[in-house]
């Protein structure tokens, strides 16, 4: 069973746009993101990117445009000598009460079946309380608020007391070097 790092896209990888990204204009992706993902390019973890993409389910963007987005996504972490594995997306909205839309961990359990992970040694890291409460959810060992995006303001929600213990991070760079030894 390997161990696997479960990012989040917007506010982990690429900077969150107010009125979503819509197309590969409305991305720009963290440097740091990328020399994190360079240097974990040869660890044992499956690399695998979880995402809500809600404007999918309101009609904003194409499943079609959603995934091309994605896949440029992916080209430009491999070309910058990174690994993404799987991209996991959510097109629902809050209303439509699925089971893969985070804090529901129902894309990690996915990812579980299509791999064989140790979810107890896997790491996700996102910029939200409901990635690390799908996280803490799935059984994942540590989760992690990346303090990028809408992670400053996530950490001060009185929520941030209530939920079990996780761990908090500048961004992703600082985290992944921090919790993966190489
Ligand atoms: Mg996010």
């Amino acid at each position: 069973m390997d161990p696997a790092i479960f990012l989040d896209r917007d506010g982990c990888i690429i900077e969150n746009k107010a009125s979503y990204v819509r197309s590969w204009s409305d991305v720009t992706i963290y440097p740091q993101a990328l020399q994190a993902l360079q240097r974990i390019r040869k660890s044992q973890y499956k690399i695998f990117i979880i995402t809500n993409q809600s404007a999918i389910g309101r009609g904003i963007i194409s499943q079609a445009a959603a995934e091309s987005i994605n896949q440029r996504l992916v080209a430009e972490i491999e070309s910058a000598g990174g690994r993404i594995d799987r991209v996991l997306t959510c097109p629902h909205t809050n209303e439509d009460d699925c089971a893969c839309r985070k804090p529901k961990p129902g894309m990690i359990f996915e990812a579980a079946a299509q791999f064989t992970l140790d979810l107890k040694h896997s790491i996700l890291l996102g910029d939200a309380l409901s990635d690390i409460i799908a996280g803490q959810a799935a059984g994942i060992g540590q989760n992690v608020l990346v303090l990028t995006g809408r992670g400053h303001a996530q950490a001060k929600l009185p929520q941030a007391k209530q939920i079990p213990r996780f761990l908090v991070y500048e961004n992703l760079s600082t985290a992944l070097f921090d919790l993966i030894a190489l």
